[in-house]
Parts: structure tokens; C-alpha cells; sequence
């Protein structure tokens, strides 16, 4: 009876293999042909469709922080020259989130957030993604959207426990000042127990940091940097800029603070 059953199997893998070996060699005979009016092409139309939203969601955030005293986050960590101009020019924005590496981020995200969607259902934490927070320091307001925020039950109803930020990348001394000020803004905003750092890389392992709790920013230190903008933020910052055609500040390092 097994050899009966063993050799039924067998022949059915060889059929399956030899399926497949045909299909390969039809494959690699017809090869794939290329779309030569990428215009045309549902993958660019869709990409369009991409663009415009992304245009709308730009102009959306604009009018969340549009006023005059308000700042967000984003323009508090990175040059503010090119915040301001990324402002302007949400058309500019949109066409940076279709770029190959940065689009691939935010389609990781999207997936990611199901995942955690579905994990944190079995825990205690309530996820909650792209969670906006505003703060008043002196006559200034600031606003940000933390990647996620697990809420806790307290003995006064619903609390932030839990901030984190996702990073599509390894951690690297160079991103990494850049990376801890905007988890400390996070904490001084939303007053969270945790604050952490999720890398996730193709190629190395995905890690987690956390903020530890002698690393803070105090309310003089935010309006410090409202009051005295640095422009560029980073070192490395012009290098990735769309706006260093005219820029006096380019490559400025520390000469671009005003
Ligand atoms: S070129 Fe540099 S300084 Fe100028 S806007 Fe861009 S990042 Fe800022």
C-alpha cells in the first residue's frame, strides 16, 4: 500500500515539475515586454492618482497649521527654509512622496499599520495612527502627528503610554540627532511614558530604541528654536534639498542660523 501511495505522489511531482519547466521555458522565450508608453501605462495613471491625493493631504496639513504663531514639528526639525518653501509649493511635496524611496516608505507604513492594528488588539494598548497633538509655549502654538500612539486606560480615563515613530531605515550616527529630536518633541508634547524608535531595514535586522527619561526639551528650548531658525538644520540636509537653486543658506551648516 505505500509503495502504491509513494509512487501516486511521484508521479504526480513529476508532472507538476515538468509543468513548471515548460512555463519557465515559455517564459524565458517570449521574455517580458516592456511598456513603451509609460503614460499609457496603469501603473503611471495610478501614480497620478497618488500625486493629486498627495497634493490635497498637503494642502489639508497646510490649513492644520496655517496660522502665523503656529509651527509643526516637521518645521522645528528640519531646515526652515525648506519647510517654508515645502509649504508653499505643496505641488513640490506631492512630487517627493512619489519618489521611488520615499513612496516605498510610506507603502510600508500603510502595511505596518495593519499588522499593528491587528497585534495591539490582543494587548491592553488602544493604537491609534497618525495622532495629532498641539501644545502652547508663550505666544506660539505647536503641532505634530505622532506614526502611532498606544492609548492606556488610567484612573482618569484614556492616557498616551506609548509614542512611536517608524523609521524605514537602519539607525545611523547620521540621521541620529535628527531621529532623538523628534522623539523629544513627541515627548514634550504628548507627555507619553514611552517613547520609541522603530528602524525596520531590508537588509539588517529591525530594532527597537527607546528615549530614555534624563533626555528632555524644556519650553525655552522650543522657543529658542522658533525664535532662532537653522537653516540648514543638518549637515547632510542640503545634500537631499529641492531648493538649492538661488539658496543662500546652502551648505551653510551653522552660518544659517539667523
Ligand atoms: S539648500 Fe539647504 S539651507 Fe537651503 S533650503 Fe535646502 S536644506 Fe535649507
Amino acid at each position: 500500500m505505500q509503495m502504491i501511495f509513494y509512487g501516486s505522489v511521484k508521479t504526480d511531482m513529476c508532472l507538476y515539475i515538468e509543468g513548471i519547466l515548460i512555463f519557465v521555458q515559455y517564459v524565458e522565450r517570449e521574455k517580458f515586454i516592456e511598456c513603451d508608453d509609460m503614460e499609457e501605462s496603469l501603473l503611471y495613471k495610478m501614480m497620478d492618482f497618488i500625486e493629486e491625493n498627495s497634493i490635497k493631504r498637503a494642502k489639508d496639513r497646510n490649513n492644520f497649521h496655517g496660522e502665523d504663531n503656529v509651527f509643526h514639528v516637521s518645521d522645528l526639525v528640519y531646515c526652515r527654509r525648506k519647510q517654508m518653501l515645502m509649504r508653499e509649493n505643496p505641488e513640490m511635496s506631492a512630487k517627493v512622496s512619489v519618489q521611488p524611496a520615499v513612496f516605498n516608505g510610506i507603502v510600508f507604513e500603510i502595511g505596518l499599520r495593519q499588522y499593528m492594528q491587528d497585534y495591539f488588539d490582543t494587548t491592553e494598548y488602544i493604537p491609534r495612527f497618525s495622532y495629532k497633538g498641539k501644545k502652547k509655549v508663550g505666544k506660539y502654538t505647536v503641532v505634530g502627528e505622532a506614526d502611532v500612539a498606544l492609548l492606556k486606560e488610567g484612573s482618569s480615563g484614556l492616557k498616551v503610554d506609548t509614542i512611536i515613530d517608524i523609521k524605514n531605515r537602519v539607525m545611523s550616527n547620521k540621521w541620529k540627532d535628527y531621529y532623538v529630536l523628534q522623539l523629544l518633541f513627541y515627548k514634550w508634547m504628548f507627555n507619553a511614558e514611552h517613547i520609541l524608535l522603530w528602524c525596520f531595514s531590508s537588509s539588517a535586522s529591525h530594532k527597537e530604541w527607546e528615549i530614555s527619561d534624563e533626555n528632555s526639551i524644556d519650553d525655552d528650548f522650543v522657543i529658542n528654536l522658533i525664535e532662532h531658525p537653522r537653516q540648514p538644520m543638518w549637515d547632510w540636509e542640503c545634500k537631499y534639498c529641492k531648493f538649492t537653486k538661488g539658496c543662500p543658506y546652502i551648505n551653510g551648516g551653522k552660518n544659517g542660523r539667523e
